[in-house]
């Protein structure tokens, strides 16, 4: 028997299980987009042949391989179809999968130049598109980050530290204990994510000043409290529920210019700004000092995906300060200065790839097009009696509700066993609502009748079963 390291130069050598991978893979994209979304309920009993022993020897990785096709796979939610509108799920733009899977024998890590020159020279190369493609000041800084969990931790910990530096306190080198009070501001719409990071950071969630929101989930703008140099600000490009974006235009000119930080969670919906139809929701956005966007939401590249916007490099490249003897600064980008990790994967790689397969027309015609799909499922599901759609349908998000809790709460069970397409509940002003989120460049227009047919089969039988 070969030991393992001659065991594992065969297996290169003979590229069996890339071509298996490769030939699984094939065989998923031809089904996914016609099958049910959610896994049935055989698959998912099926998941139990994974509960096993850790193996005491090695393992045949065409075996594993096969297993995790037959096992896994169908237990897969079809996030990558036309068909998924659950959460704020983006699927993936073919090229960005070709491209994942290339750079995924790349391994590459671009902490460091010297680590990774490729990875260094596509960071800075999509930092300057993206300045350009959301009209931000030309030295606007760019961290590629997992997703706007860990963006808006980096927009608030800049803010944090610059807030505090213009008070005359170093907040890496002091810390919090004895510092000057910072206040934190923000909408009662606002994420979870954005909470988690306050906590994170230290500003204790129970000192959040809240500010209330309209009926879309807007700040309303007169509410907001006198602002100084000790403020924080937090705003929103896209409402998780109604897709809502924040007064910009009348708010981030006047905070800014009494003192505070503005940072703005734009987790989907900041990509309005490069569309020229729905540009005027962002208008204003840039008198804040940070964004956070996910390329894997709107943009539609493979998971995990996100990036930190700071109009302060400084700020932002001190509060995620490290230092360390081996460490190789190079002539160029290195990417750890602008991320809380080290190491992290090279997914600049897709999001490179997706801007340059897409250009800024492409990056337009994908998201004014789930804003049309959108648009048509409000249209459809208004001319079915019992349902009442409760938003303006300005973005990619649809609200809908029926004519009780219960009713709501038994129709959405019912179109999650249905499997046509998966859509997720949610709570808006104390009622039960089923959230509708457009976030596919596959979603089709026979893909919207199929889900409102689904919708309103689901409906009928809910009313019967309530009767
Ligand atoms: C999805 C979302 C987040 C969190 O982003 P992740 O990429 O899941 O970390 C934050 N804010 C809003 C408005 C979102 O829709």
């Amino acid at each position: 028997m070969k030991n393992l390291q001659e065991q594992m130069f065969h297996e290169l050598e003979t590229k069996s299980d890339l071509a298996d991978a490769h030939s699984y893979a094939k065989t998923y994209i031809d089904n996914v987009f016609n099958r049910n979304v959610y896994p049935s309920k055989e698959a998912l009993d099926n998941l139990a042949h994974f509960e096993e022993e850790l193996p005491k020897q090695r393992g045949s990785s065409a075996q594993i391989l096969e297993k995790l096709n037959t096992q896994g796979g169908p237990a897969t939610v079809a996030t990558l179809g036309g068909r998924y509108f659950g959460f704020v799920n983006g699927s993936s733009l073919p090229i960005t999968l070709a491209a994942k899977s290339l750079s995924t024998v790349w391994d590459q890590a671009p902490a460091m130049q010297v680590l990774s020159p490729i990875g260094s020279k596509l960071e800075s190369v999509v930092e300057q598109w993206l300045r350009q493609l959301l009209d931000l000041a030309n030295n606007t800084a760019a961290g590629f980050v997992s997703g706007t969990s860990l963006a808006n931790f980096c927009g608030l910990a800049a803010g944090r530290f610059h807030q505090l530096e213009k008070l005359g306190w170093n907040v890496n080198e002091n810390g919090f204990n004895g510092s000057p009070k910072l206040r934190i501001i923000t909408g009662d719409q606002a994420h979870s994510t954005v909470i988690k990071a306050i906590s994170l950071l230290g500003f204790g969630y129970k000192n959040i000043e809240w500010v209330p929101t309209d009926d879309q989930g807007r700040i309303i703008p007169s509410e907001i409290p006198e602002l100084d140099d000790s403020s924080i600000l937090i705003l929103q490009a896209g409402n998780v529920n109604t897709g809502s974006f924040d007064n910009f235009e009348t708010i981030c000119r006047v905070a800014a210019e009494k003192g505070a930080w503005i940072h703005i969670d734009g987790a989907f919906g900041l990509w309005a700004r490069a569309i020229q139809n729905l540009s005027y929701l962002t208008k204003g956005m840039e008198h804040a000092h940070s964004w956070a966007v996910d390329a894997h939401k709107t943009l539609n590249t493979p998971y995990d995906s996100g990036i930190i916007l700071c109009k302060h490099p400084e700020a932002l490249k001190s509060a995620l300060h490290m230092t360390g003897s081996y460490i190789v600064k190079g002539e160029e980008r290195d990417g750890m200065f602008y991320t809380p990790e080290m190491s992290r994967r090279a997914r600049i790689i897709e999001l490179w790839a997706a801007l340059k397969y897409l250009g800024k027309e492409g990056v337009s015609e994908l998201v004014e097009t789930m804003h049309h799909r959108a648009t048509q499922f409000k249209n459809e599901i208004q001319k079915v009696d019992g349902f009442e759609v409760l938003n303006d349908v300005v973005f990619n998000q649809v609200l809908v509700q029926c004519e009780t809790d219960e009713l709501t709460q038994t129709t959405l069970f019912n179109i999650q066993q249905d499997r046509v397409c998966w859509v997720g509940g949610s709570q808006w002003k104390n009622r039960k609502v089923i959230r509708v989120s457009i976030c596919s460049w596959a979603t089709t227009e026979q893909d919207i009748l199929k889900s409102v047919a689904s919708f309103k089969q689901s409906l009928s039988k809910a009313k019967k079963q309530l009767s």
